[in-house]
């Protein structure tokens, strides 16, 4: 009876999730470059890290980092990390 309202709900859900995953690989591929200080919109290597604030130990980093060449900023959210890398 539903058929089509659920066949819409179907491909809702996987416009949904294809996004969320394309989105996440764009973002790991872009912090990946920004770690390597390459800017991902003007790729100059003038990226820097501009603010860095964490929420306690283990807890999420956020990173801020701004290029110094066309102004474009991209925060992060790092998850944990130097506790296990001994620096905490
Ligand atoms: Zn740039």
């Amino acid at each position: 009876m539903n058929f089509y309202l659920l066949f819409f709900l179907l491909i809702i859900i996987i416009g949904i999730v294809v996004s969320y995953v394309y989105f996440m690989k764009e973002k790991k591929a872009s912090l990946q470059a920004i770690e390597q200080g390459i800017c991902p919109k003007c790729h100059q290597e003038s990226m820097e890290l501009t603010d860095q604030r964490s929420t306690g130990c283990g807890g999420p980093k956020m990173l801020t980092f701004e290029c110094q060449n066309c102004n474009y900023v991209n925060t992060f959210n790092v998850n944990g990390g130097s506790c296990s890398s001994g620096r905490c």
